[in-house]
């Protein structure tokens, strides 16, 4: 107390030509009152933003979408932890949230700032991840300060899974990346597109797939940036049971190695294709070392054996001389790939939904 005082008389001796102590004292009352002002109109605006979406309101919104800018309504109910019930035309009712990121050091820790780990956030930041990683590699062209738009379904509707409904992100580095969640009228799983309908993910064709049903791909080659160069396949979510066969023709040279890591499993060699393909988790093995399958035959089954999280195929290609070298399954020369549409009867439906899904990322 005596040093601030001495130090306030101090100053004002330097100050001789100070301007009048009531000036100095008007200035420090009117920033007082500018603060608080301020505060207020903050505090008075949040309230007005609360008041719209105020839990239980329901908005309607009238939205010209489609090809012949049919009046669609969005209604949007708002829920506990700002989900909103919005009803879909022709799929229902979902809770959904939209929440707009500007990235920092790696997306998960840009996600895992907005939404908390109670609540899934670094399950939907691998999500995003991957989704993001079908266009560019993220490890690599992600920058601080990127646009991270996410449009995504309540977590405990789909507990464990993915509820991404849409994602537009707009990098400083790259173009801008947009894909959507569609999952047509009689199709047992849905998928991501791009807005002309393209799926985001290759295809294989039918008779060189190595699992024909699944219901989403859950990991790809290099995922996780694990030391030894990250994930060795790819993952297709799918149900126990689903047939698995052979893409190639070839020999099966052992099944079952290191159960407690790879579950039942499968290695078949093809000399032709010069590589050797792997199939971990099964559930059901229908082959044994020695035996030549053709291409497309059934092999197996999938299922959740070994250190899994949930029921998947883990498919893998290496080199067959040199099993250090992996190759990715839909980049390999001999391995055809396409990309699907959604077909012209449904896609009317795609394009009315994207117009809702991107009206409700502005919102
Ligand atoms: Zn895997």
């Amino acid at each position: 107390m005596r040093q601030f005082n001495e130090k306030h008389y101090s100053e004002g001796h330097r100050k001789k030509s100070s301007m009048p102590k009531l000036l100095v004292f008007l200035l420090f009352c009117l920033s007082i009152a500018l603060n608080i002002y301020f505060i207020f109109f903050q505090e008075g605006c949040g309230k007005v933003a609360d008041e719209v979406a105020a839990q239980g309101d329901t908005i309607t919104v009238e939205e010209e979408v489609g090809e012949e800018n049919e009046v669609v309504q969005i209604s949007k109910t708002v829920g506990p932890g700002g989900f909103q019930e919005v009803h879909f035309p022709g799929l229902g009712k979902k809770q959904v949230k939209a929440i707009s990121l500007s990235v920092q050091s790696s997306l998960t820790q840009t996600i895992c700032k907005a939404i908390s780990k109670e609540d899934g956030c670094e399950l939907l930041a691998a999500y995003t991840d991957r989704l993001i990683n079908s266009k560019f590699n993220t490890a690599s062209e992600l920058r601080k300060g990127d646009r991270l738009d996410l449009l995504m379904e309540e977590p405990s509707s789909n507990p464990g899974e993915n509820n991404i409904l849409a994602i537009r992100f707009q990098g400083l580095k790259v173009p801008h990346f947009a894909t959507y969640y569609f999952r047509g009228p009689g199709w047992k799983y849905g998928s991501y597109f791009f807005e002309d309908g393209t799926q985001i993910f290759p295809s294989f064709p039918e008779s060189e797939a190595p699992i024909r049903e699944f219901s989403e791909i859950t990991s790809l080659v290099g995922d996780y940036r694990l030391k030894n160069g990250g994930h060795s396949g790819i993952d297709f979510k799918a149900e126990v049971g689903t047939p698995v066969y052979a893409p190639f023709p070839g020999t099966v040279t052992r099944i079952n190695w290191n159960f407690k890591y790879n579950g039942d499993c499968i290695e078949i060699d093809h000399p032709r294709e010069g590589i050797k393909t792997v199939y971990l988790h099964l559930n059901k093995v229908v082959v044994k070392p020695g035996n030549f399958v053709e291409k497309g035959q059934k092999i197996g089954e999938s299922g959740n054996t070994g250190r899994t999280f949930a029921p998947h195929l883990h498919y893998e290609i290496r080199h067959r001389k040199n099993k250090d070298k992996i190759m990715d399954p839909f980049r390999f020369k001999h391995h055809n790939t396409h990309h699907k549409k959604i077909p012209p009867e449904e896609i009317k439906t795609f394009h009315s939904l994207v117009k809702i899904y991107e009206k409700l990322l502005e919102m």
